[in-house]
């Protein structure tokens, strides 16, 4: 198997984030509650995507490219932290957003407008659509492009999670499990296969915020993962544990996401989003409702951002 320091990777992030104990979620669920505080990844407003991007970037640099383009909801957080660290590389970025959710100058939109960002809304469904804007743009431009998929879900994205299981693993703390939200995959993927690698006794838990088939795409990445990985694992569907979470809708907020935003900054004085990170400890929340999480067990959940979002789209609305 190759070592993760053998692949391209720009130190965007402040690494290893912390871990903290919820001594007051703990106590209400009778269970141990960890969080993995990848919220405070040290650019933009944080979050998951920096890591993204540290592997990401480094391979668009080393083909040459000086336009970044990248693609998400109106409101990604991934396309507005590509931009932040784009920017900070001297390359430039170009969004092109579904022009579904909140377009307005506000929130990540709003960050977007400060960091002087391109930033295009299409109006259409299909992320294949933008994807060949993409190119017709970067043609007309006439400068080496490099394309990131919708939320840096590919197999070289997916390494930062990789290296996250290994950040966990290297602190010699042991989890029973870890829990994240799941909107393109990557996150869930690289810390599945990176718990297969570095975490045997830790199980992986994705918590769905949007309706894609996450158990086909998850499984799909992380095997192309490995495969870059050159690791010599079996991956089966036994290895993704998926919940829905999603609610009314992707970006759409849930009751539970928002009893679980108002729990957590109550106890904890920590903000949740109400579209991936609320609608994620929602889950982990139900699960220790329905009796998952033995007073023992030590769950780990994976605090991944999206503070951005928490001015467009308002749990309150
Ligand atoms: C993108 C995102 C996720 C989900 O990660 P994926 O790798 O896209 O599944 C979770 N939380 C936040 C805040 C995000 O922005």
């Amino acid at each position: 198997m190759k070592q993760l320091n053998e692949f391209g990777r720009i130190p965007l992030a402040v690494l290893p984030t912390p871990i903290q104990r919820l001594e007051n979620i703990s106590r209400l669920t009778g269970t141990n509650v960890w969080i993995k505080r990848d919220d405070m990844t040290g650019i933009g407003l944080g979050g998951n995507k920096v890591r993204k991007l540290e592997f990401l970037l480094a391979e668009a640099r080393a083909q040459g490219a000086e336009v970044v383009f990248t693609t998400g909801g109106a409101q990604s957080n991934h396309a507005m932290l590509t931009a932040a660290c784009a920017k900070k590389l001297g390359m430039t970025p170009i969004l092109i957003l579904k022009k579904r959710g909140v377009t307005a100058r506000r929130g990540n939109v709003l960050l977007e407008h400060l960091m002087n960002t391109d930033v295009r809304f299409m109006d259409t469904d299909s992320y294949e659509d933008i994807y060949a804007e993409m190119d017709r743009v970067g043609q007309t431009l006439g400068r080496p492009y490099y394309k990131i998929p919708c939320g840096g879900s590919n197999a070289v994205g997916a390494l930062g999670y990789v290296a996250c299981a290994k950040e966990i693993a290297d602190s010699g703390m042991h989890f029973t499990h870890l829990v994240c939200a799941e909107g393109s995959g990557g996150t869930h993927a690289g810390l599945a296969l990176g718990a297969k690698l570095f975490l045997p006794e830790t199980t992986v838990l994705g918590m769905m915020v949007d309706t894609d088939p996450f158990d086909v795409i998850t499984l799909g990445i992380m095997r192309q993962t490995a495969e870059l990985l050159e690791a010599d694992v079996r991956l089966g569907p036994d290895d993704i544990h998926l919940r829905d979470m999603c609610g009314p809708g992707y970006a759409i907020p849930s009751e539970e996401g928002n009893r679980a935003v108002r729990l957590m900054a109550e106890n904890e004085g920590l903000f949740l989003d109400p579209v991936y990170t609320g609608k994620a400890f929602a889950g982990l929340l139900a699960m220790a409702a329905e009796g998952a999480f033995k007073p023992s067990d030590n769950v780990l959940f994976l605090f991944s951002g999206g503070a951005g979002g928490i001015f467009a789209v308002n749990p309150e609305d």
